[in-house]
């Protein structure tokens, strides 16, 4: 069988591909000319963010899944897959948690000025910590979390940790599974008014883009701290850089553009209260690990032996016939 890395993935999930008998090779070039190049007599696909669009699918005449490093598929045509009984996976498994933990990082450091703090150490100003603004705990706050999957679950256990109270806005989710979580099932706008912390953990697609603009900035606390580790766009990213630079609310901490990587002039570059990171929320060591396990047993297991194949794992399994 011959599968293509489409960017790298760690060692440890290569392996078990090449101790298999698969013959893999690694793509570094994501241009849709070298894809289509490479791509045309592929069983199975490893993808990292590149982008696979109907083009190069059209040109991949063997392939049978396209297997997701990661739990996020915007980078690929569903459609075309579903048409053509293509498999789509995703890394169920591997991810949440560490994605969990980012955004309680983004909480702390946002809500404890650290990255205030520090400066004024370095420059000399330790005399001078009156000078900094109001900052706060996570103790009896209350947080909203905006989805309620894998990732807002784990987020939510982090959070009770805490002591906070957590709220969840998820239309798909059932209250009985939220309040299961020892969660309360709330309302989008009422939620936005009344919380210290927002978290937004749902998958990007028309109904969410800009789902958090200007009018939903408004309604927030001016003390309130938002953090984005799912994609860009569901935050409108013009609206949050006029909430932040007129105060609207506290802070913000962003894992995930509207467009990656964003362009070095981009005026969110510019605010002190917000903390960015480049979309490394789930790219832990421990995390790349699991991932790369992950994906490449979902190759290996789709095409060798279904009976070890974690069919969650497979997005579109209803779509393509596969039996669930
Ligand atoms: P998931 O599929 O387990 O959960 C998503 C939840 O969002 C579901 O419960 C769904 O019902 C809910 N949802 C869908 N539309 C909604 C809407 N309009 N309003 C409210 N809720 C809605 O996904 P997950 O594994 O928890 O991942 C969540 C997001 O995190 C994805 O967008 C994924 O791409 C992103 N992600 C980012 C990173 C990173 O490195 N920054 C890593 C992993 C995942």
């Amino acid at each position: 069988m011959k599968i293509a890395m489409i960017g790298s993935v760690y060692s440890d999930g290569l392996s078990i591909l090449e101790k298999n008998g698969c013959d893999v090779f690694e793509i570094t070039d994501f241009s849709s000319d070298s894809l289509i190049a490479k791509l045309q007599d592929v069983d199975g696909i490893a993808l990292r963010t590149a982008k696979l669009t109907k083009d190069v699918l059209e040109k991949c005449h063997k392939l049978k899944i396209v297997a997701r490093h990661g739990v996020g598929y915007d980078n690929v045509d569903l459609n075309y897959l579903n048409e053509k009984k293509i498999a789509l996976a995703i890394t169920g498994t591997a991810n949440a948690v560490t994605v969990a933990e980012h955004v309680m990082a983004m909480f702390l450091n946002v809500c404890k000025i650290i990255k205030q703090s520090d400066k004024l150490v370095r420059d000399g100003k330790f005399a001078e910590k009156s000078s900094l603004p109001d900052f706060f705990e996570l103790y009896e706050k209350n947080i909203l979390i905006l989805g309620f999957g894998r990732i807002g679950r784990a987020l939510a256990k982090r959070c009770l940790g805490f002591d906070a109270r957590v709220f969840v806005y998820d239309p798909f989710i059932d209250a009985s599974i939220i309040k299961e979580n020892n969660c309360i099932p709330a309302d989008f706008d009422k939620g936005l008014r009344t919380s210290d912390f927002i978290s937004v953990h749902m998958p990007l697609n028309e109904k969410t883009k800009n789902m958090i603009a200007k009018d939903q900035l408004m309604m927030m606390k001016k003390t309130c701290i938002l953090v984005n580790t799912a994609r860009g766009g569901i935050i409108n990213e013009q609206d949050l850089i006029w909430a932040l630079t007129n105060k609207e609310i506290y802070g913000a901490g962003i894992d995930v553009y509207e467009q990656e990587p964003p362009n070095i002039n981009n005026p969110l570059f510019k605010l002190n209260n917000i903390i960015l990171t480049p979309h490394i929320a789930g790219l832990t060591l421990e995390c790349r690990k699991r991932m790369a396990i992950e994906t490449c047993e979902n190759v290996l297991h789709y095409l060798n032996d279904r009976s070890k194949l974690n069919i969650k794992n497979i997005i579109n399994g209803k779509k393509i016939g596969l039996e669930i």
